[in-house]
C-alpha cells in the first residue's frame, strides 16, 4: 500500500480542509455548543456548494447518482470532515448529503422507489433498529423481537432501545426472530413506517451525545406486509452484519478527524502559553504528551487506512475495520484528553470543541460494537473462529 497520497487525492484533502475551516468553523463560533444543526439558510447554502464541488452524496454508489470516490479518499475526506466542533457525530452538518441506510441499495424495485430515492433526494429519514434491551453486543443471540406470520402479513411484538433517530424518522429497519429455532439464521429485515399501527417511540435521556436522543421503541402486534421484508426470510443477519463492518471505517476516520484537531490545539497551545517563565512546549511533560498524541494519530491513521485499501480493493476486510474501530476509538479519546490537560482551565470551557469531543468520543468506545466485541471478532479470524 503507498502511503503517499496521489495529486488527486491531495487536492480532494486540501479543498474539504478549506471548506471545513472556512465555512463550518466560523458558523460555529456563533451557534449553541451543543447545537447538532445548521438552520436552513446555512444548510442550503453549503449543500449546494459541495454540489457544486461534485462532492454531495459521497456515500451514494455513482450509479445511483452519487460522485465516484474511492473507499480510501472517501476515509481521507471523513478525517477532514471531523473536524470541528460538531464533527464526531455531525460531520459538517450533513451538507455532504447522506446515503441514508446502506442496507436499502440491496432492496428491492418497489422497495428502492418507496424508501431507497426519497431518502436519498432528502426527504424521508430512516432509523437502524438491531440492538435490544437483551444486549446489543451478541444480537444473534439476544433479539428477542418476533415476528409471527398471520395471513399474508407479518405481526411484530417487542422492543429496541438506544436506536438513533427514531424519534425523528419515519421509518426504519428492524430485526426481528422470524424462527426461533434457527439462531442466526432465524432472524429477518422489516421495513416499518413509523405511523403504522402498533409502533410506539419514546426518548430516552440524553446521552453524552449533546443534544441528540436516544430513543425506545416498542412493538405491539405491529404488522408488517410482506413487500416490506427487506431480503429474505430468515436471512436478515447477514443484512445487519454486513453493514456494521463497512460502517467502521468511516466510524474510525471521524475519531482521527477529531483528533488531528485536538492535537494541533494542543501543540498551537503549547507554543505560546507561558508558565514558570517558559513556554509549556519546553517542557518535558508537555513534549511526551504530544508525542504520544503523534503516535496514537498515526497509528489509527495507518490501520483505518489499510482496511480501506483492502475494502476498495474488494478483499476481506473484517480484522482490519475491527482494528481500527478498537485502535481509532480508544486512541482518540486519549489524545483529547491529553490536549484537554494541556490546554489546563481553558480545556473544560465550552468555548473550546475539547469538551464535546471529549464526551462524544467516549460513545465510540461502545457505539458499532464495543472494543471488547471488536477483540472478540479479530480472536475469532485469528484463531480459526470455532468458539463464541
Ligand atoms: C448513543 C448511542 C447510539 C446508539 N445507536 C444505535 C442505533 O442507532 N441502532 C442500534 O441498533 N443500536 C444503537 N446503539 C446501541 C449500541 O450498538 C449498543 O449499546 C452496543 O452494541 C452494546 O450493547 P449493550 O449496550 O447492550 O451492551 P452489552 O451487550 O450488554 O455489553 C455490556 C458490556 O459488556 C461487554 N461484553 C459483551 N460481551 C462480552 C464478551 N463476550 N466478552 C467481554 N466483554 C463483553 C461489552 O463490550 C460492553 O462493554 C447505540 C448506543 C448508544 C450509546
Amino acid at each position: 500500500m503507498d502511503l503517499e497520497l496521489s495529486d488527486e487525492q491531495g487536492l480532494i484533502v486540501d479543498t474539504v480542509r478549506k471548506f471545513v475551516r472556512n465555512e463550518i468553523v466560523p458558523l460555529e463560533a456563533d451557534m449553541d455548543p451543543d447545537a447538532s444543526d445548521l438552520d436552513e439558510e446555512n444548510h442550503e447554502r453549503l449543500a449546494s456548494q459541495v454540489k457544486q464541488m461534485g462532492f454531495y452524496g459521497l456515500d451514494i454508489p455513482p450509479e445511483y447518482g452519487g460522485p465516484d470516490i474511492d473507499i480510501v479518499t472517501r476515509t481521507l475526506m471523513a478525517i477532514e470532515m471531523a473536524q470541528h466542533r460538531a464533527g464526531l457525530y455531525n460531520a459538517c452538518y450533513g451538507v455532504f448529503g447522506g446515503a441514508g441506510l446502506a442496507q436499502l441499495f440491496e432492496a428491492n424495485e418497489d422497495q428502492k422507489q418507496r424508501y431507497l430515492f426519497p431518502t436519498l433526494r432528502g426527504e424521508r429519514h430512516g432509523f437502524f433498529g438491531l440492538t435490544e434491551p437483551s444486549g446489543g453486543s451478541d444480537p444473534a443471540r439476544a433479539i428477542q423481537t418476533t415476528a409471527v406470520k398471520d395471513g399474508d402479513d407479518w405481526v411484530l411484538n417487542g422492543g429496541k432501545i438506544f436506536i438513533s433517530g427514531a424519534d425523528r424518522a419515519d421509518y426504519g429497519i428492524v430485526f426481528a426472530r422470524t424462527d426461533a429455532a434457527k439462531g442466526r439464521g432465524g432472524i429477518t429485515c422489516f421495513i416499518i413506517d413509523a405511523d403504522m399501527p402498533g409502533f410506539h417511540v419514546r426518548r430516552i435521556v440524553h446521552t453524552l451525545r449533546s443534544t441528540s436522543y436516544a430513543t425506545e421503541l416498542q412493538f405491539d402486534n405491529l404488522r408488517v406486509p410482506p413487500k416490506n421484508i427487506l431480503g429474505e426470510v430468515d436471512k436478515g443477519f447477514a443484512i445487519a452484519n454486513d453493514r456494521l463492518s463497512r460502517q467502521r471505517i468511516p466510524y474510525s476516520a471521524g475519531c482521527i478527524g477529531v483528533a488531528v484537531k485536538a492535537q494541533e490545539m494542543a501543540i498551537a497551545y503549547a507554543n505560546q502559553r507561558t508558565t514558570f517563565g517558559d513556554l509549556l512546549a519546553t517542557r518535558q511533560a508537555i513534549q511526551w504528551m504530544i508525542v504520544d498524541n503523534e503516535i496514537d494519530i498515526r497509528t489509527s491513521r495507518w490501520l483505518t487506512l489499510a482496511a480501506a485499501d483492502k475494502a476498495n480493493k474488494g478483499q476481506p476486510y473484517r480484522t482490519e475495520a475491527a482494528m481500527a474501530k478498537l485502535v481509532a476509538s480508544e486512541a482518540g479519546g486519549r489524545v483529547v484528553d491529553r490536549s484537554m490537560q494541556i490546554h489546563g482551565g481553558y480545556g473544560m470551557t465550552k468555548d473550546l470543541p475539547l469538551e464535546r469531543w471529549y464526551r462524544e468520543i467516549r460513545i465510540r468506545r461502545i457505539g458499532e460494537g464495543p472494543s471488547e466485541v471488536q477483540r472478540l471478532i479479530m480472536a475469532r479470524d485469528l484463531l480459526g473462529g470455532s468458539f463464541h
